[in-house]
């Protein structure tokens, strides 16, 4: 044995100088060939349609250590440093897209879907950065503690970049101590609920406890998202309940009218006025998550915009993609909250987006487990509230934008620009030297059938609303920082994306 030992150490000898040599001279390959498809840090993509802070040009963008070092005009001139040209012809180059509103739901309820595969999906779907939200993973994320459990559960299982929100809730709002250890651990900013969350440990806040956290949050300059959504008529749910058909969707859509989301808007925007210069609340921001009701509810945040207080708003792609008059009747898949409401509203929804009115688009990908979403059942009433949708922000929103008039521009400013500046992520978002290198490339143009045999990583892909949709815009490749994450329908082997806190 000993002998065999002796006689294998000159070639051992070998292999560990051989490595060593490679290793020194390109220190960074290694690690990238687990977190990136392509096996270098320094290289060039090349396109006829590269979208940039400054519009769209044909040329090629150059990318060192994760960094957009220079953006060259003229397609196939790249400097004279270019080595690695990754051509992409006439596909779009555009930044990644940043979801602001998304639940992974771990630690605790990762058979919902996990770090893993919500990251997985994300980036097989563009978007190179999320920001988690502070409920339904368990427990919730409102204090410190919380937050380290979230961080210890993400470690190794990102594959995209990912931020946190922090949960506003009764005990915290009360307890500037733990908000601001909270805040302190880096948290983005804080979300909160004007009615029950659905979730035991993350209970409602009041305009008061509201108020407080914006006085807070005011010193941090950190924005508080809230769902906005005030019961009205306590009775009407179960009255409903009782003497309505629980299969029904519009059942479901008359427990929750748009009044409840005016009656919260309107004691928002008036906390609101005193987030103008000068005012005790300068330096806070409220960002009102999902908005569904596009009438009187948006004709408040329009007014407050319009007298300048610090107040923006999002919807997502299933308000604008499907009406109420649609939804069949036990297809649970379409339930969420505030619901979707009928045809009407969705143009008028699309009629604000044109216009800038509302601010951002985001998923609120909120998914359960099967049994929760009571599939087989079909009871609308009893069924988990929330849309599946991470992986298809892009070609959804897309497919049912153009149709609408939306360009490409619009685009991603509601789904890259004004999501970095909500988050404060400065060098994200846009396609600019010094930013990350943060990419999407898809072709518009290309149709797919959202069916079984499409490659979804989502936990549950049975649970979206989207599937067996016919949709436009594919993604084939998606870069995080540099490293080709997702390319053609594989994923890189490591899970390279790193967790985002503020400073
Ligand atoms: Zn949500």
């Amino acid at each position: 044995m000993d002998q065999l030992l002796w006689r294998a150490l000159p070639l051992l000898v070998l292999l560990i100088s051989f490595t060593l040599f490679f290793y020194l001279r390109d220190p960074h390959k290694f690690a990238e060939d687990e977190c990136s498809l392509v096996p270098y840090s320094h290289y060039w993509i090349s396109s006829k349609r590269i979208l940039t802070s400054q519009g769209f040009i044909s040329g090629s963008v150059e990318i060192n250590e994760g960094k957009i070092v220079s953006i060259v005009e003229g397609y196939g001139k790249q400097g004279n440093s270019a080595q690695q040209v990754i051509d992409y012809g006439e596909a779009v180059i555009m930044p990644g897209l940043i979801d602001v509103h998304v639940h992974l739901d771990e630690p605790g309820r990762t058979e919902w879907e996990g770090f893993v595969t919500g990251t997985r999906a994300a980036a097989a779907g563009g978007v190179t950065t999320v920001v988690d939200m502070p409920l339904n993973n368990d427990p919730s994320t409102v204090s410190k503690e919380t937050l380290e459990l979230k961080l210890k559960a993400a470690e190794n299982k990102i594959y995209v970049d990912v931020g946190f929100w922090g949960g506003l809730v009764p005990e915290n709002a009360l307890n500037t101590s733990i908000l601001e250890g909270l805040l302190d651990a880096g948290v983005l900013g804080l979300k909160s609920f004007m009615c029950p969350s659905g979730i035991n440990d993350f209970p409602m806040t009041t305009i008061d406890h509201i108020k407080e956290g914006l006085s807070v949050l005011a010193k941090y300059r950190r924005p508080l998202l809230v769902h906005a959504e005030l019961q009205q008529d306590s009775k009407s749910h179960l009255e409903l309940e009782g003497n309505h058909n629980p299969l029904a969707y519009k059942t479901y859509l008359d427990t929750r009218p748009p009044s409840w989301e005016e009656a919260a808007i309107k004691e928002l925007v008036d906390a609101t006025k005193d987030t103008r210069i000068g005012g005790s609340l300068e330096g806070a921001h409220v960002h009102i998550v999902h908005l569904s009701d596009a009438s009187a509810s948006l004709d408040l945040i329009k007014e407050a915009k319009r007298r300048g207080d610090s107040i923006s708003v999002e919807t997502c792609p299933h308000y604008l993609t499907f009406s109420s008059e649609e939804i069949p009747d036990r297809d649970t898949r379409y339930k969420c909250s505030p619901p979707i409401r009928d045809a009407l509203n969705k143009e008028k929804l699309w009629e604000a987006i044109l216009d800038g009115h509302i601010d951002l688009l985001t998923s609120d990908h909120s998914p359960t487990v099967p049994q929760l979403k009571l599939l087989k059942e079909g009871d609308f009433l009893k069924a988990w509230g929330g849309i599946s949708s991470l992986q298809f922000d892009l070609p959804v929103t897309w497919s049912y934008g153009k149709k609408h008039g939306l360009t490409l521009e619009q685009l991603s400013l509601l789904w890259s620009q004004k999501p970095a500046t909500l988050a404060g992520l400065e060098s994200k978002g846009a396609i600019a030297v010094g930013n990350d290198a943060d990419i999407v490339v898809w072709q518009p143009e290309v149709e797919f059938d959202l069916n079984d045999d499409y490659p979804v990583f989502l936990k549950h892909p049975s649970l979206s609303a989207y599937m067996g949709r016919r949709l436009s815009g594919k993604v084939f490749d998606t870069f995080v920082r540099g490293n080709l994450v997702f390319k053609d329908g594989k994923h890189a082997p490591a899970a390279c994306g790193v967790p985002i806190l503020a400073k």
